[in-house]
C-alpha cells in the first residue's frame, strides 16, 4: 500500500514522458550545469538526460550500464530546473527515472555503490546512528584518531580521506520534547531533527532552539521522527522513501504553526511530501508547513529588545542548491547575517554551482564531486574569509574536509549558529 502511494507519483510512463515533452531543447539550461561545464558532453547535460530517460521509458533504450551512468551523474542540483523557460520539471523526471531503473535492474545495470548503500541503511534507524556516533566519538576520543595519524597507518592503508571526512563530533544529546518561550509565547513550531543533525551538527540544532524560545516560540522536538528519506528517494528506493514519509507525516501531525529543519536538504524534501504522497492528506498538511530555518526567521516580526555583538570578521556565505534551486530561498542567510554589526559578508564567488556533495553523491561520483569543490576551496584560499556559513550540514562537512585537506584552518558553520552566537544574553 505504501509502496504503491509513492510509486504512482514516481510514475515513469506518466512523468518522464510529460515532462521530457515539454523540453524545445533550446538549450538555456546547458551552461547552468555542473556536469556539461565539466564533461562537455550532450548525455552529461539537462537537455541530453532528459532524451535519454524518454527513450529508457519508451523502450528505445535497453538499461545498460553506460546509459545508468549519465543518469547517475546528474547531482539533482536542479540549477537546469530553476532557468528552464519551459518549467520542465526535472527534479520529478529524474526521481521517476531512477525509480524506473530500480525496478529494471539487471546484471548489465551499474553495480549498486556499496558506501551509498550503507549510509542509506545506517540512516533508516536512529538507533544505527547512535551507534555509529558512538564508535566514532570513541575513535576520537581515546587518542586512536591522534596515534594513527601520527604514526602514518592511515596514510598507509589508504584511509586517510576517511578519516579527514569525519568532523569532530560532539557527545550525543537528548532534546527535551518541548522547550518554553522566552517570556510571552507568540507561536508553537516544531523542529524537524533529521538523521545526522545530532551527530554532525548538534550545534546548530541547539542554537536553532535557543533562538526560537528567545524570540518567543514555544519549540517542539517530535521524538519519533526519523530520517527525511531523500537519499532513498533520489536514489530509486521508492518503498523506504514512503516508510520515511510516512514516519514523519505522523510524528508531525499535531498543529504546531510551522516545521522547521535546520538543513535545506531535508527541507527540500519534506517540502515536497505532498507532491510525492499525491493522494495523502497528512503529507500536503505536512509539506505546507515545512520551513528552512533561514526562511522562518527572515519571515517573522523580531520582538524588541534582542541586539547583537559586533563581529569584525569576514563571513563568506556559500548557497547550498537546496536553499537556491528548490526552496528558493538563498537570500534570507543574507538578511539574517547583516543583522550582526561589523561583519562583511559576502557570497562566495561561483555560488550558483554545486559544490559537489549533493547528498551521497560525494561517496559515489567522487572524481567529479572534488572537481567541483576545487573552484571554492581555491576561492577560500585566496579569500582568506574568518568564517563560512552554508545552510546544509552534508555541503558544510563536504566542504570543511576540502579545507582540512588544503590546510586551511576556518570555521564552517550554519548561519544560525554564527547569528546565536553572536547574541546578546
Ligand atoms: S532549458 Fe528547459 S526546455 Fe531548454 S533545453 Fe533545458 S530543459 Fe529543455
Ligand atoms: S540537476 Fe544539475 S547536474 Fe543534473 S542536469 Fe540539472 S543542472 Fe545538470
Amino acid at each position: 500500500m505504501q509502496h504503491r502511494a509513492l510509486s504512482a507519483y514516481l510514475n515513469p510512463d506518466f512523468h518522464i514522458k510529460h515532462e521530457a515533452a515539454k523540453c524545445v531543447a533550446c538549450g538555456l539550461c546547458l551552461p547552468h550545469c555542473p556536469t556539461y561545464e565539466l564533461l562537455h558532453d550532450e548525455a552529461e547535460s539537462p537537455r541530453g538526460r532528459l532524451s535519454l530517460m524518454l527513450a529508457l521509458a519508451k523502450n528505445d533504450l535497453p538499461l545498460n550500464a553506460k546509459l545508468e551512468s549519465h543518469l547517475a551523474r546528474c547531482l539533482d542540483c536542479r540549477a537546469c530546473e530553476k532557468v528552464c523557460p519551459s518549467n520542465v520539471a526535472y527534479g520529478l523526471a529524474l526521481d521517476s527515472v531512477r525509480h524506473l531503473i530500480e525496478s529494471r535492474r539487471t546484471t548489465d545495470t551499474k553495480p549498486l555503490n556499496r558506501s551509498v548503500r550503507l549510509i542509506q541503511w545506517l540512516v533508516e534507524k536512529p538507533i544505527r546512528m547512535q551507534i555509529l556516533g558512538r564508535i566514532l566519538r570513541l575513535y576520537q576520543g581515546t587518542g586512536l584518531q591522534w596515534l594513527l595519524r601520527k604514526s602514518h597507518v592511515l596514510r598507509l592503508v589508504g584511509l586517510t580521506r576517511l578519516d579527514n571526512a569525519i568532523p569532530k563530533l560532539a557527545s550525543q544529546k537528548r532534546f527535551s520534547e518541548i522547550y518554553p518561550a522566552h517570556k510571552k509565547t507568540k507561536g508553537r513550531v516544531a523542529i524537524f531533527t533529521g538523521c545526522q543533525a545530532n551527530l554532525v551538527d548538534q550545534q546548530t540544532l541547539t542554537s536553532s532552539i535557543r533562538l526560537l524560545c528567545r524570540l518567543g516560540y514555544e519549540v517542539h522536538v517530535p521524538p519519533d521522527q526519523g530520517c527525511c528519506g531523500a537519499l532513498h528517494l533520489h536514489d530509486g528506493q521508492a518503498r523506504k522513501a514512503t516508510e520515511l514519509m510516512r514516519q514523519n507525516t505522523s510524528a508531525f501531525a499535531d498543529g504546531n504553526d510551522a516545521i522547521i529543519s535546520v538543513a535545506s536538504g531535508c527541507a527540500a524534501t519534506l517540502c515536497e511530501y505532498g507532491k510525492y504522497l499525491d493522494n495523502d492528506v497528512a503529507a500536503q498538511r505536512f509539506s505546507g508547513r515545512i520551513m528552512d530555518i533561514s526562511q522562518f526567521l527572515a519571515g517573522i516580526s523580531w520582538p524588541t529588545g534582542i541586539s547583537f555583538r559586533p563581529l569584525p570578521g569576514r563571513i563568506a556565505i556559500h548557497d547550498p542548491c537546496t536553499l537556491t534551486n528548490v526552496l528558493r530561498q538563498e537570500d534570507k542567510p543574507y538578511a539574517l547575517l547583516a543583522k550582526i554589526p561589523g561583519a562583511e559578508i559576502f557570497s562566495l564567488p561561483e555560488n550558483k554551482v554545486c559544490c559537489g556533495a549533493a547528498g551521497a553523491y560525494h561517496l559515489a561520483e567522487t572524481l567529479i564531486a572534488e572537481q567541483l569543490r576545487a573552484p571554492k576551496i581555491n576561492h577560500l584560499k585566496r579569500l582568506a574569509p574568518d568564517i563560512l556559513v552554508t545552510s546544509n550540514p552534508g555541503c558544510a562537512t563536504f566542504l570543511a574536509t576540502g579545507l582540512r585537506e588544503a590546510g586551511l584552518d576556518m570555521e564552517v558553520m550554519h548561519p544560525v549558529t554564527l547569528l546565536e552566537r553572536q547574541l546578546e544574553k
